[in-house]
């Protein structure tokens, strides 16, 4: 799309402001809104943040890191391709941004040009990654005294769930459609309000795109709707948490063949295949620091018979095992058999976990790794002995420990690139400090809200 067919757009939506959007090292999404009488010039020139807003935490605390103080500013220029409306809000519209330095060029901070980066290495060895986020969340009513307290209590796939969320479902799914989202399945999940709702998979940065798109529609059509909905990892401690698995699929540069796939096959998984996730495997307790970035994250990993997977193991179909190898629709194997990372969650970044995913599993690649044995059962079930002569590792058990996995990991903090990984752990590792000081209850509430 063309800067003047968005403005046109804009204004065939009657959008008086049109939001810059984009997600914040935090995981948090943010923005700055442009009226539609300036949005022709701030779509080729952007509009100036400072930088020091990369260095925020979830409190909005900034960290004091190296050459992200108080003085300089980055531009934050829209992708004009991902304009949509606001239906949910009066008169506004949004699209999804890159952070361009003061020469033009990507910012080492930007996750999106990050993204691109990796999406261009993968072309490089001709794949194309097709990944969708299968995201749960949680509708809450807000009581008069101000708690939070599940919006139902019906039980998991109930008809019963489809009923009394009916409503706020259809108002979701036709801000989707007019949005250009593909709506695949929906069902009540676990937990009391926990909902799932599945988006077909796009290519790598749409799909990130997509979530944050995702986020922002729950959360603002539940509002509309009189009731909050929260991406919160684990926003009540003892029933299941919110996880955004990511389903994956590996393509040719043209998008013919799904290169992950081989009927003929040990588990239908191509060579390639199996680099790749071997890849991921190798880099799991780093990746998990991309993928479950915040401290109420670890609330919702390690959980007995949680199916949030705890262990970097793999298998078909496990679903306590951190990447499930999911098998395809009858007839149609070729097309739909695809990965799934289990340890992801709704508060990270999207952009930063899809880097960090597809950099894993190039590592993958370029040496060739092989994933070993499949595991066949709840990995929680093995001795000690056994997961261990399987080479299978614990995730990381809380925000520190991912983060130090992080640090001790040289493949992932080149990824990332030397500033953003400074910021990220520093951000990070603030929060930690922070929320191992304070209540439950204060945890809970700010990831509640914040995500
Ligand atoms: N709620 C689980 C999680 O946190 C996943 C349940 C499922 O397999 O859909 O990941
Ligand atoms: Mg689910």
């Amino acid at each position: 799309m063309t800067r003047d067919e968005v403005v046109q757009r804009a204004r065939e939506h009657g959008a008086r402001f049109i939001r810059f959007l984009y997600c914040d090292t935090a995981g948090v999404i943010r923005g700055k809104a442009v009226h539609i009488d300036i949005l022709g010039d701030r779509l080729r020139n952007g509009v100036g943040l400072p930088i020091a807003l990369q260095g925020l935490n979830i409190l909005d605390q900034l960290q004091p890191v190296e050459n992200l103080g108080p003085v300089g500013e980055v531009r934050l220029v829209p992708d004009t391709s991902t304009f949509h409306a606001l239906p949910y809000v009066p008169h506004q519209a949004a699209l999804t941004c890159d952070f361009l330095d003061s020469d033009g060029g990507p910012w080492a901070l930007d996750p999106r040009s990050l993204l691109r980066y990796h999406i261009d290495r993968a072309a490089t060895r001709g794949l194309g990654v097709q990944p969708a986020f299968e995201n749960e969340f949680t509708l809450l009513n807000r009581t008069p005294e101000g708690q939070y307290v599940p919006f139902d209590q019906s039980p998991t796939y109930s008809a019963a769930g489809m009923t009394n969320a009916a409503g706020f479902i259809d108002d979701l799914s036709a801000t989707f459609e007019m949005q250009g989202l593909t709506v695949e399945h929906y069902h009540p999940e676990a937990g009391p309000g926990q909902q799932e709702l599945t988006i077909r998979h796009a290519d790598a940065m749409r799909a990130a795109d997509n979530q944050i798109i995702f986020r922002e529609t729950v959360r603002g059509v539940a509002s509309k709707h009189g009731i909050h909905a929260s991406f919160a990892p684990k926003p009540i401690t003892d029933q299941p948490g919110n996880g955004a698995h990511i389903h994956f699929s590996l393509w040719d540069a043209g998008f013919n063949r799904n290169r992950l796939y081989d009927p003929e096959a040990l588990y239908g998984l191509t060579p390639l295949a199996r680099s790749f996730l071997a890849g991921v495997l190798a880099h799991l307790p780093a990746l998990t620091a991309l993928t479950c970035p915040t401290y109420n994250s670890y609330r919702r990993l390690h959980q007995p018979r949680s199916w949030t997977s705890a262990f970097t193991a793999w298998g078909p179909d496990n679903r306590e095992a951190a990447v499930r190898v999911a098998s395809g629709l009858w007839g149609a194997d070729g097309r739909t058999v695809n990965l799934e990372l289990r340890p992801v969650d709704p508060s990270c970044n999207p952009y930063l976990a899809l880097a960090g995913l597809i950099a894993a599993g190039i590592d993958g690649i370029d040496k060739e790794l092989d994933p070993g044995e499949p595991v066949q059962v709840d990995p929680a079930t093995l001795s000690n002995e056994d997961r261990e002569a399987r080479g299978i590792r614990l995730l990381p058990t809380n925000q520190m420990e991912a983060m130090l996995a992080l640090r001790a990991d040289p493949v992932m903090m080149n990824a990332l690139g030397h500033e953003l990984a400074a910021v990220y752990l520093a951000v990070h590792t603030s929060e930690y400090a922070a929320f191992r000081r304070e209540t439950a209850g204060f945890e809970i509430q700010h990831h509640l809200l914040k995500f």
